[in-house]
């Protein structure tokens, strides 16, 4: 399904090249935001994931909560279904970073398969880059909270990719971490 629909995932990675252009991760070497939504695409593939709209809402999954994009755009330009799984992995950035991350929590459990997936390759994404190096300015305690909170996540998204969840739990035995 993928290899069939090789222009609507192309599509889908220029659009969100060129809505996060001027963003950086938070790592060190700044690495350029896109780096991030190619790598959790790449660690669906990895992981088996052949529905082309996964892969499409991976590439896509930051676009509303960290850009101009709007939902309808997305609907536009590639689809409901699309645009319903970055919908669902967008948090709403009119509560506080504290009922943000709460709700994610309380949400996941409820989130379609789709979601999930993009939300478990999302998670060890970021895992990944936290226990990579340290943003700067970020305390290895900071560091810490962020993959307990990660492992309630990901938690409430268990028994959906047995590659992404091994390839969690690994990181949270490194870190100690249990929920
Ligand atoms: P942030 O939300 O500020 O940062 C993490 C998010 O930044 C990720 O979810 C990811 O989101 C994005 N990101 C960009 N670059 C990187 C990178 N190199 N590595 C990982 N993620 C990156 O973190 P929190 O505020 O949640 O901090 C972590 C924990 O520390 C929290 O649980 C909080 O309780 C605690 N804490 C927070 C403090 C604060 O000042 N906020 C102070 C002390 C502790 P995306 O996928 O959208 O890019
Ligand atoms: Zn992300």
């Amino acid at each position: 399904e993928i290899m069939s629909d090789m222009s609507g995932i192309i599509q889908c990675v220029n659009f969100a090249a060129i809505q996060h252009k001027d963003q950086r991760r938070k790592d060190p070497e700044k690495t350029p935001y896109i780096n991030h939504p190619i790598g959790v695409a790449q660690l669906l593939i990895e992981g088996g994931v052949s529905d082309a709209d996964v892969i499409k809402g991976a590439l896509l999954h930051d676009t509303i909560e960290d850009t101009n994009t709007t939902q309808q755009q997305l609907i536009d330009k590639f689809g409901p279904r699309v645009a319903g799984i970055v919908a669902e992995v967008t948090d709403d950035k009119s509560l506080s970073k504290e009922e943000r991350k709460r709700l994610q929590i309380v949400h996941a459990a409820s989130a379609s398969h789709e979601a999930k997936l993009v939300k478990l390759a999302d998670k060890l994404y970021n895992l990944r880059d936290l226990d990579r190096v340290t943003p700067e300015g970020w305390t290895r305690e900071r560091v810490y909270q962020y993959f307990q909170w990660a492992a309630k996540v990901v938690d409430a998204c268990s028994g959906t990719n047995e590659y992404l969840e091994a390839q969690l739990h690994e990181l949270f035995n490194k870190w100690k971490c249990i929920n």
